[in-house]
């Protein structure tokens, strides 16, 4: 297996990969709140992990991700208390909206899908065990984790320490670095909000403990990977490493993997400001999934992504480009080669193949990987063009595209059904490809013999249903919706 490496943020060095079980890596994802739709910042880090496990994959691993759903935190709890409905009630609607944006991205699934009010059980034992090693205490019905008692708080964010009062406590799940606490394990229940009865006392459990709780569950005491974008490594990590060691005494994750923030349009987006959007948002200005992922995939993840309209148009034109050179190389027909014949294409495809492959495992860098199979597309189609494209180039092109697609997976051109899915626009109406394939070559044999008139006709039914057709030099034709 061909050697990754990652940037582990715990160490703050990129470091070759070495799963704890030989063949397989175990990935947790934190995933959305789901109190409202998910912004295109949450999908930048959504996009990044779905390239990191679709690598991993392509390299022969065996991958297990968990990934969970916070749907109960300090803002459902609120926003579900000031609508009188009960937390799954709210959530549920944000949960499937999450799917439907996650299945439009064509993000893979991860192995598991975990909720934290299925879990509450597991908190509340993983809480008992901290309670017996002497690592929290109580105040007001609340339970907290003492931090002093734990040696190691603030290895991953790297914070001072010094100065922090001993006993201090933080409540709210959410705080900056100056404002670390002890936090809060279980919550005393408050009057008019959601609480559940437990061993421990009733309340409800502080965010940070529901990841610690459903990552060990499901993927033992150490786990290869954990990721999320890099405004969660203080507090929810710090603190998720802070109980999930104290009450194993074994290291809780190996590698720390952060995405960095995107910025719309210079500006850091910010959901109070209304600076930002959603797909929707998105989709509905007439984008297509396939430019998001583009544009969202293309920046390495551990670099701030400037997120533009003029970005997003230029990932598009990226994205058909790809496309038509993937169509050109299928459909059209090409020499065998000469004898003797310098193979320049087929030398550049193997070592676009090559370049792909050691840029993704060189932490991820998309750039690198794009820029290798771009260089390609150049240089092919311009083979293409002066007739220099020959049988033997073929196959090793389609070898660095299917790489190519394998992990970034836009070349199969589906926007317009996965629009439809999402409710927005039209499924796809008009001629079925097989249908357009037979009038396809209905033109061309009326171009045979030569009946101009009929070919004429059957180009403009085509263009009626929205169908480009183009000659190729060679004789060819290729189609595609417009
Ligand atoms: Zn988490």
């Amino acid at each position: 297996m061909r050697e990754i490496r990652l940037h582990n943020t715990l160490t703050g060095k990129t470091e070759p990969f070495v799963p704890l079980h030989p063949g397989e890596v175990r990935i947790y994802t934190c995933g959305p709140t789901v109190y409202d739709y998910a912004h295109i910042g949450n999908f930048r880090t959504f996009i990044f992990q779905d390239v990191l496990r679709r690598f991993f994959e392509a390299q022969g691993y065996r991958v297990n991700q968990v990934m969970n759903l916070t749907d109960v935190d300090d803002r459902i709890i609120a926003k579900a208390a000031a609508a009188g409905v009960t937390i799954r009630e709210y959530t549920e609607k944000y949960a499937q909206e999450f799917f439907a944006d996650c299945k439009v991205l064509g993000l893979e699934p991860p192995e598991r899908w975990v909720r934290a009010t299925d879990h509450i059980d597991d908190m509340v034992e993983l809480i008992g065990r901290l309670q017996k090693r002497s690592f929290t205490y109580s105040s007001d019905g609340s339970i907290y984790f003492r931090i002093a008692k734990f040696p190691g708080y603030g290895k991953l964010s790297k914070i001072d320490l010094t100065g922090i009062q001993a006993g201090a406590r933080v409540d709210v799940d959410r705080y900056e670095k100056e404002n670390a606490r002890d936090f809060a394990l279980w919550k005393a229940p408050k009057p008019g909000e959601h609480f559940w009865e437990t061993r421990i006392g009733p309340g409800r459990p502080g965010w940070h403990i529901e990841c610690s709780a459903m990552a060990m569950k499901y993927l033992g005491e150490t786990l290869d990977i954990h990721s999320g974008g890099v405004d969660l490594a203080f507090p929810h990590h710090e603190n998720e490493i802070a109980q999930s060691e104290a009450a194993t005494g074994k290291p809780f994750v190996r590698y720390w993997l952060h995405a960095e923030h995107l910025l719309l349009e210079s500006e850091k987006m910010s959901k109070s400001a209304g600076n930002f959007y959603t797909l929707r948002d998105l989709f509905a200005m007439g984008h297509k999934p396939s430019s998001l992922r583009f544009l969202l995939a293309s920046v390495p993840y551990r670099r701030q992504l400037n997120f533009t309209m003029d970005g997003l148009q230029q990932a598009a034109s990226s994205v058909e480009r790809l496309r038509n050179f993937a169509q050109r190389l299928a459909e059209a027909k090409f020499p065998p080669a000469k004898r003797g014949e310098e193979r320049a294409v087929q030398k550049l495809a193997e070592r676009s193949a090559e370049e792909f492959d050691a840029g993704l495992a060189d932490d991820l860098n998309t750039a690198q990987a794009l820029a290798a199979v771009f260089e390609l597309v150049r240089e092919a189609n311009i083979a293409m063009d002066r007739g220099e494209l020959r049988q033997e180039d073929v196959a090793p092109a389609k070898a660095v595209l299917d790489k190519f697609e394998r992990v970034f997976a836009l070349i199969k051109d589906d926007d317009a059904t996965r629009l439809a899915e999402l409710g927005l626009g039209a499924a796809p109406d008009g001629p079925s490809d097989a249908e357009i394939e037979a009038l396809v070559a209905q033109r061309q044999a009326a171009r045979k013999r030569r009946d101009f008139t009929e070919a004429d006709r059957i180009r403009q039914q085509l263009a009626e249903s929205g169908i480009l057709i183009e000659d190729t030099r060679d004789g060819g034709v290729r189609w595609r919706r417009k």
